[in-house]
């Protein structure tokens, strides 16, 4: 594919985008600029690919399952744990509007520079703040929040800290299972449903995994 609407095109007809709301949020955000230089050429293209540091970029059609799940709503205050290439914390951006405040943490400090050259190369996420560090217990100075979403494996969320980082009305989605492979959690008020199986690389910290 040679454009982010033919890869938009691609995410309706599979079935992975369903609302006008995340069609405008990956219409405003154009992959290619999260994307290493080197593999620009596969920039609409639906796979993860590498950004370095052993981490990668998601599949375009799982970010858009995600948030389609999410629904995050106008003015929303978003936790994302994870924040690899930005792309994700950019699509949160436009979904919560000039309201709204995403916050976004990633351990390799590394991934948390480019992520925020890529965003200002983006020039559109003025309301990201992003953080350096083990989010992995989440990010408690800025909870609670409307809704969380973490873009790496977690090996349990019952129980979990990042439950009471949670609003009373909010929701929260995570991979959830074994480094290699997990499933999608989407918690809401005390019910936790299964949604779809997937392989994320594995939040490592405190109250993730341990570092090998
Ligand atoms: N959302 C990202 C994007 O849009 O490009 C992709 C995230 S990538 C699949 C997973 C990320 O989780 C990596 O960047 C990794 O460094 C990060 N990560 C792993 N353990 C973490 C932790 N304890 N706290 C914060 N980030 C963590």
């Amino acid at each position: 594919m040679d454009s982010d609407a033919e890869l938009v095109q691609q995410l309706l007809a599979g079935g992975w985008i369903r609302t006008e709301r995340v069609k405008k949020a990956f219409l405003a955000v154009d992959r290619i600029f999260f994307v290493p230089e080197g593999a620009r050429i596969s920039a609409y293209e639906d796979y993860p690919m590498p950004i370095g540091y052993g981490q990668t970029i998601s599949a375009p059609s799982v970010v858009a399952f995600m948030l389609e799940e999410l629904d995050v709503q106008d003015g929303a205050k978003v936790l994302e744990l994870g924040t690899g290439s930005g792309y994700n914390a950019a699509l949160l951006s436009h979904l919560a509007g000039p309201k709204g405040k995403i916050v976004s943490v990633d351990i390799v400090p590394e991934l948390t520079e480019l992520a925020k050259n890529n965003l200002k190369k983006y020039g559109k996420a003025k309301n990201a703040s992003l953080f350096s560090g083990d989010g992995s217990c989440g990010y408690d100075e800025e909870a609670p929040y409307d809704r969380i979403i973490v873009t790496a494996g977690m090996p349990y969320i019952e129980g979990h800290p990042l439950i009471k980082q949670l609003k009373a009305d909010g929701k929260l989605i995570a991979p959830v299972g074994s480094r290699l492979h997990q499933d999608l959690i989407l918690y809401s008020r005390g019910a936790y449903k299964k949604a779809l199986p997937v392989m994320f690389v594995p939040l490592i910290g405190k109250c993730g995994f341990p570092r090998e």
